[in-house]
């Protein structure tokens, strides 16, 4: 619903006292595309007010500006709207302090603090509604800004969204951001998909009818048949592990059939297999094997007429509503596939996965309108973020975020950082002030620690230290034994390859790499101030130094490679 029309029904109603509330203090306020600051406020409690949001969440979107932007202060806000409201809008401002500049190993302590620092679920649904139209605008923002916010939200806000089930935001907001971080891709992309888009929904139109008497005839009748346009930046990095070729995606453009029940999923499916051979290894059942995020629907893909393979997804309407739009977890599935954390973290998250899910059973089990009191009060309470409550995050003054237990000092803090910076640690700052160090850390705390060249551990410290990094390397130092024994081994290569910008070399450059059996992890393409050309920057998932040097000699044989270097990390 429109939130202008929401006010019109809902005279005196909190969203539109908080609505003129706003409006009044942005008043005169510009964006940097010129348009009334306030657009951005309503935009934002539009979006909260559409995702069936309270109206404590949709003011407080409304309002999320008026401290950070203009002279409002808290303390108002608190007198005019109260408490709830105010912490929403704390919450918000809070978050928006933190900036995100793309170190890759701590993206992972970035999402977990964002969730931390917001301590209430609504604070994380308002800075992603917040984010959408900030995205949504982005094009008048200057361009190291614009790349900045892209980042943030590609490897931040979007991968929140996913976790919590919000399967259209992160895809849409992986979409908008995808431009800005890869535009020679992006172009690359537009100007080779277009037509094929085109030519695939022309096919699709011509087969649906044949499709549709088929399923009439067999009495399972589907209750809708559209068109799903894989996303550009879905299709990219799917792209990415196909060699760069186009012809090996079959689900560009996808069949979506929607029917009445689950038993019609498989009669459907059934009766497309005797119109059209499936392709053997394709057919998926997702219903009885959800996904661990709670994904369900069949998919299957065909050889249809003219011998051309389509990708037909069979789900039901409740299916399809709770696959976009459910809160759903991912953290398990996506921590196995990494495989490489401890048994801790596999634990931390699963308590994590059991809550989203007790979440998600919660909103589908209570109508908004409906609620008692008592489960008001429950639906609060399930919106708390604690289960982080037993770890804290601090920033490091380059902006890192180090995950720590509960109670770790600036000791902790500075043996995580480096083994060297912790031994010779004299002294650190937090948020810009001398403190001893055995004080407690807490979440968000700037800490900058000093050293001395020479210095070495004092044995008092193993009395306050938390984490047993620590305490190994400080008994290590004591003992007088080296502590290159703790130090980690390299796990992946980063591949730095100077370019000349060519249409297809990226496929060349990913076609090398795979036809020597190495997984690529991660890509990314930049212009380096004052460099000539473009760079592409690839982690490898390979550590063989002889592998390595292998590659780099073939990777610099490809026509348009002009520099090839290499780094263990
Ligand atoms: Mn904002």
């Amino acid at each position: 619903m429109a939130l202008r029309a929401y006010i019109r029904k809902n005279p005196g109603s909190t969203i539109e006292r908080a609505f003129r509330f706003a409006e009044k203090a942005h008043a005169g306020q510009k964006r940097k595309s010129g348009e009334p600051y306030f657009n951005h406020s309503a935009a934002t409690g539009e979006t909260l007010l559409n995702w069936k949001l309270d109206e404590a969440s949709v003011a407080a979107g409304i309002l999320h500006d008026v401290v950070e932007d203009t002279t409002v202060t808290l303390e108002e806000v608190k007198k005019e709207f109260g408490e709830e409201i105010a912490f929403l809008v704390d919450g918000v401002t809070k978050l928006g302090r933190i900036k995100y500049r793309g170190v890759e190993a701590k993206v992972e302590n970035m999402r977990k603090m964002l969730l931390a620092l917001s301590e209430d679920l609504r604070v994380v649904f308002i800075k992603l509604a917040d984010r959408l139209h900030n995205m949504r605008t982005l094009g008048a923002l200057p361009p190291p800004k614009q790349k900045r916010v892209a980042l943030e939200t590609n490897d931040i806000y979007a991968p929140i969204a996913y976790r919590l089930g919000m399967q259209n935001l992160a895809g849409e907001l992986h979409d908008l951001a995808f431009p800005y971080l890869h535009p020679r891709e992006y172009r690359w992309l537009t100007a080779n998909v277009k037509e094929r888009y085109v030519e695939r929904q022309k096919y699709l139109e011509k087969i649906k009818p044949l499709l549709e008497k088929t399923l009439r005839e067999r009495g399972a009748a589907a209750k809708s048949i559209d068109f799903r346009a894989k996303r550009m930046s879905s299709l990219y990095h799917k792209l990415l592990r196909h060699d760069l070729d186009l012809n090996r995606i079959y689900d560009l453009v996808a069949l979506r059939i929607i029917v009445e029940t689950e038993a019609d999923c498989y009669n459907v499916l059934g009766a497309i297999h005797q119109l059209w051979p499936p392709l053997p290894g394709r057919i998926k059942d997702y219903i009885a094997l959800p996904k661990p995020n709670g994904y369900r629907s069949l998919h299957t893909t065909v050889i249809g007429p003219d011998q051309k393979a389509v990708e037909i997804q069979i789900r039901t309407a409740d299916m399809h509503e709770e696959n976009e739009n459910g809160i759903a977890a991912h953290w398990l599935y996506e921590q196995k596939k990494r495989g490489d954390e401890g048994s801790r973290a596999a634990h931390e998250l699963t308590e994590e996965v059991k809550w989203v899910q007790q979440l998600r059973r919660w909103l589908a089990s209570i109508p908004t309108a409906g609620r008692t009191q008592a489960q008001s009060e429950d639906f609060l309470q399930s919106m708390k973020i604690d289960f982080f409550r037993d770890r804290i995050f601090a920033i490091t003054p380059k902006g890192d975020v180090i995950d720590l237990p509960v109670g770790a000092t600036p000791v902790d803090f500075a043996y995580h950082i480096h083994s060297e910076i912790g031994n010779t640690c004299v002294g650190a700052k937090v948020n810009d002030h001398l403190v001893p160090l055995d004080r407690e850390l807490h979440s968000g705390d700037l800490v900058q620690i000093l050293t001395q060249k020479g210095k070495r551990p004092s044995e008092d410290w193993l009395k306050f230290v938390q984490t047993s990094l620590a305490k190994e390397h400080i008994r290590a130092a004591v003992r007088g034994k080296s502590h290159t024994l703790v130090d980690r081994k390299p796990r992946k290569t980063e591949l730095r390859i100077v370019v000349e910008d060519r249409v297809g070399l990226l496929k060349d450059i990913s076609g090398t790499i795979a036809r020597s059996h190495v997984n690529i992890l991660s890509f990314t393409a930049y212009n380096p101030k004052g460099g000539r050309y473009p760079v592409d920057k690839i982690e490898c998932a390979i550590t063989d130094r002889e592998k390595i040097e292998k590659l780099v000699l073939k990777l610099k044989r490809i026509k348009g490679v002009k520099e090839v270097s290499y780094q263990l990390v």
